[in-house]
């Protein structure tokens, strides 16, 4: 193609495989792309500069197929299916190459300008596995690319190989269509060929799932870690409670005699030193510090991939309440702020299961809610309330 335009180069992939990663790396953007349902779904666009011209990059929503009835799916099939890339970059995770190549299969359905982006490469050595590109790349009669997008390295021979597949005169004609279960047995053949494995690089992670997941033992470690969790949030959180309060209270005393220094009326001291300011004082140094550490901690664990563990371990008593097993974590989450919890419902695909969770997810005691008084706390003036959170 040459007319002029600004060609597009589409980045296609699996949730997770380093998409966004990738497209910050090429555009120097600092992009995150959310990804769940009910969400208007948004493609992230960048630019970037190959052969002497410049070309449009899109991030499209991670999916795992172009399946229409899907809307996240539909938006990118849509995008691919009425020529909206001159060039698509399919990413992959190295580690597990099966799954990334059934959707290379499904995109070369749409076009045959295709370029596969084997990322998380170092990821994948660690674990003992390697991908042959040229083997790879001629049983799938594309271009290959291995990269680790997170340490920006392979990004400079797969732009290289985008622009040329963008701009080349001749593309591949479309595959014509074929079930889902024909890609990804396509996918497995020629992943067999390219992967090599050596020993089992998953064994640690399959043992500890077999703890984490086990009848007996899930229940168990599910609740020790949860009680550690919030253990550590309560008790860990008194200290940076009662610097704030302190702080506050320093902060009132300074603000009354600017007060009484100013000959300020008393009316409107009470409401706006007594009332306003006091209340944030107690917001911020209730509510901040045990959010501070709740938070993070729950990122640690999704890190680590506790959390999918705990929607599946947890999936089989929600369902008996017609409920879906990610509420957990929302309830979970509940437990710093509910409107957190809330707005994570998002998470769950079945809109009637997504309500249920919304409904019910204001019922689980924020932190907010539950300060007990005592240590760390801010002192209680008869009658007034410590106010409640999110
Ligand atoms: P997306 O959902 O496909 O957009 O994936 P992200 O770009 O959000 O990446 C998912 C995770 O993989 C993040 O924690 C990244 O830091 C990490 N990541 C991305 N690329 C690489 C890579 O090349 N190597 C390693 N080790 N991690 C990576």
């Amino acid at each position: 193609m040459d007319n002029g335009r600004t060609p597009v180069v589409a980045l296609v992939g699996n949730p997770n495989v380093g998409k966004s990663t990738l497209f910050n790396a090429v555009t120097g953007l600092r992009q995150h792309t959310g990804n769940w349902p009910g969400k208007t779904v948004s493609a992230a666009w960048g630019r970037f500069r190959r052969a002497g011209r410049e070309f449009a990059l899109v991030d499209l929503p991670g999916t795992y197929a172009l399946d229409p009835r899907s809307p996240e799916e539909a938006v990118t099939r849509d995008f691919l299916a009425l020529g909206g890339a001159d060039a698509v970059v399919v990413v992959c995770d190295a580690a597990c190459l099966e799954r990334g190549l059934a959707l290379v299969y499904q995109v070369r359905e749409l076009t045959g300008r295709v370029v596969v982006c084997v990322n998380l490469l170092d990821e994948a050595r660690r674990r003992g596995v390697t991908v042959d590109l040229e083997e790879l790349s001629r049983a799938l009669g594309l271009p290959a690319v291995g990269t680790s997008a997170g340490r920006r390295q392979g990004v400079e021979e797969l732009l290289d190989l985008t622009a040329e597949a963008a701009l080349r005169e001749e593309a591949p004609p479309p595959l014509p269509p074929a079930e889902p279960a024909e890609h990804l047995a396509a996918g497995e053949r020629a992943a067999a060929r390219a992967v090599r494995r050596r020993g089992d690089g998953r064994a640690l992670d399959r043992r500890l799932d077999r703890l984490l997941t086990g009848k007996y033992t899930a229940l168990p470690l599910l609740a020790l870690l949860l009680l550690g969790v919030l253990w550590l949030t309560i008790v860990g959180a008194n200290l940076p409670s009662q610097l704030l309060t302190g702080l506050f209270a320093r902060g009132e005393e300074g603000l009354n005699a600017l007060w009484a220094a100013l000959g300020a009326p008393e009316w409107l001291r009470g409401p706006l030193v007594d009332g306003a300011y006091r209340v944030l004082g107690w917001v911020v140094s209730v509510m901040l510090p045990p959010m501070a550490i709740f938070f993070p901690l729950f990122t640690l664990l999704e890190d680590l991939g506790y959390l999918p563990r705990v929607a599946f371990v947890m999936d089989r008593a929600f369902q008996r309440c017609r409920a879906c097993g990610k509420q957990a974590l929302t309830m979970c989450m509940g437990l710093g702020c509910n409107a957190v919890g809330v707005t994570g419902c998002r998470i769950i695909d079945s809109p009637r299961e997504r309500l249920l969770a919304i409904l019910t997810n204001s019922l689980m005691p924020c932190n907010g809610r539950f300060p007990p008084p005592g240590k760390g706390k801010p002192r209680r003036r008869e009658g007034a309330a410590i106010p409640s959170g999110g």
